[in-house]
């Protein structure tokens, strides 16, 4: 089911490095049931690459569980937004995320009732054509989980237009403490599975790869069990998985272009063109099967929450709580003692009001840690940062190059090939933060791979044969299979997927 051979990029953090906290804490093999349900959350317009959602409610109003809450104006690059609590909107104003997007937010009070829209059941008939899929998908307010939240609907539309041949699920998460990701693998193998060979069949691939670290040995045998069983569904596809190293930051779509195909995708390229293929993370392909099989809009994810003495937790939240409701479910020590970072402790951002910060879809982790001051130094020339930056590039001249204004050297170094990762000044023992200054260069004026969906929005995506979106009263899913369901092809050339009616796995 994989070859043998171990692929990854050179350099980076690996296992022996203090960073690989992850696979030696014990929350890699914990069992994630832990829920949480919030008092209320908080959900911002905006939690994807594109422009705000419009919201659809008002203050006063009720809502039910699935409910669409923001709605993109028409012909916007955007995506829905859904409640995954039902409740009261108390309020509907703009707030600033710690990465500093400012966006209009609906806050909604949970009644604790659970209750669901109706439509939220399983699909009565899985013959969903790719145009159909792609069109669930986006309805669903489906974005990149592990990323920039690219919206998932504009990437697979791209990748048919291109035509790719391989179909990349990153299974590899790597940050520190970070296992959300793995642990959907291990909770629901077979909707990451069926996810992503639907729309691997969506957009006309003909080989699925799931990428995963040659160590995570738990996780590989549920990939492997599923595919198993996904194959007699999808005969026409070659399923397998590709082994990786243990390595941060494994799973960076440059790095895996490298890494599987040996090519070298420059800033500003994309992975479709240069490698002929189309990189999707698990969690996001769970959320895909969600929306195609159950009628589930993206509304609650797997989040880890770990650090200080309690190790660590996964759990399955509504989008929108407040970290402080996860905070205070799990942690019991005194928390100005530490340090609440939005994200991974290498990448993420360090927050003060985690009663006003919600888990947005994107965010995969919340990690607690120590509050301590490393001394700074000057530079002592160790090369340590040269030597560990998976782009290869030398932080330490480029951040010297940046502190004199010498922006055009810099950019001759090499310096917008920085992919922000932190691994420099992770390792630099003079505590000086390379990765600020040089992360923040690099990204200014960046185009950054999602940018060549908004330029072709209009002209490649063809939404033309996508249903009109709905209005706030119903569920923003519809049931596509009552017209689908009676053709095998399709006039336009869409593929139909060969579900049973009513199949459920
Ligand atoms: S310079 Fe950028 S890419 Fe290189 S190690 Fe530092 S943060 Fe990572
Ligand atoms: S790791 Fe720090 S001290 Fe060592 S060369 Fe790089 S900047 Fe200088």
């Amino acid at each position: 089911m994989s070859d043998r051979k171990i692929y990854s990029f050179y350099k980076g953090l690996f296992p022996g490095d203090v960073l690989n906290f992850s696979k030696r804490s014990p929350f890699v093999k914990e069992i994630m049931l832990e829920r949480i349900y919030p008092r209320r959350v908080i959900l911002p317009m905006k939690m994807h690459y594109g422009v705000p959602a419009v919201p659809i409610v008002g203050k006063g109003d009720l809502v039910k569980a699935g409910q669409c809450v923001g709605l993109p104006e028409k012909g916007a690059f955007s995506v829905p937004v859904h409640t995954g609590v039902s409740g009261k909107v108390t309020d509907i104003k703009e707030i600033t995320l710690p990465n500093g997007i400012r966006t209009p937010a609906v806050f909604i009070e949970n009644d604790m009732k659970r209750t669901r829209l109706d439509s939220l059941k399983p699909r009565s008939s899985l013959k969903l054509s790719a145009t159909e899929t792609i069109g669930v998908i986006r309805n669903a307010g489906i974005c990149g989980m592990g990323g920039e939240g690219i919206p998932t609907a504009a990437k697979l539309a791209r990748a048919r237009g291109k035509a790719v041949t391989d179909f990349l699920v990153n299974c590899l998460q790597s940050e520190p403490y970070s296992t959300s990701d793995l642990t959907a693998i291990v909770e629901y193998p077979d909707y990451v599975v069926m996810g992503a060979a639907a729309c691997a069949r969506a957009v006309g691939a003909a080989n699925l790869y799931f990428l995963i670290s040659k160590d995570r040995k738990v996780e590989r045998a549920a990939l492997e069990a599923s595919i198993s069983r996904a194959k007699r569904d999808f005969e026409d596809l070659n399923i397998e998985i590709k082994l990786f190293r243990e390595r941060f930051p494994q799973g960076y779509y440059r790095l895996v272009g490298k890494a599987l195909y040996g090519k070298i995708i420059e800033e500003g390229e994309t992975i479709e063109d240069i490698c002929d293929a189309v990189l999707f993370n698990c969690s996001t392909m769970l959320a895909c099967w969600e929306a195609i099989s159950d009628n589930i809009p993206m509304m609650s994810r797997i989040v880890s929450l770990s650090g200080g003495s309690s190790g660590g937790h996964n759990v399955l939240v509504p989008i929108g709580t407040p970290v402080s409701e996860l905070l205070a479910n799990s942690y019991s020590e005194d928390s100005s003692e530490n340090r609440i970072i939005w994200g991974n402790c290498l990448t993420g951002i360090e927050i003060d009001d985690p009663e006003n910060t919600p888990i947005i879809k994107m965010t995969s982790v919340i990690s607690v840690v120590r509050k301590t001051e490393i001394p700074r130094t000057a530079c002592i020339h160790c090369g340590l940062c040269s030597e560990c930056c998976p782009v290869s590039i030398s932080p330490n001249i480029i951040f010297e190059m940046l502190a004199q204004g010498l922006g055009q050297k810099a950019s001759e170094e090499g310096a917008r090939r920085c992919i922000s990762c932190g691994c420099c000044s992770y390792v630099c023992p003079a505590g000086i933060d390379l990765t600020s200054a040089i992360a923040e260069f690099a990204n200014r004026g960046k185009v950054i791979e999602a940018n060549t969906l908004l330029d072709n929005n209009a002209a490649d995506l063809d939404y033309s044969m996508l249903p009109e979106q709905e209005t706030a009263e119903a569920s923003l899913l519809e049931d596509y299979s009552e017209d689908a369901g009676a053709e095998e092809t399709k006039d336009d050339g869409s593929i139909v997927l060969p579900f049973d009616g009513g199949k459920k796995i």
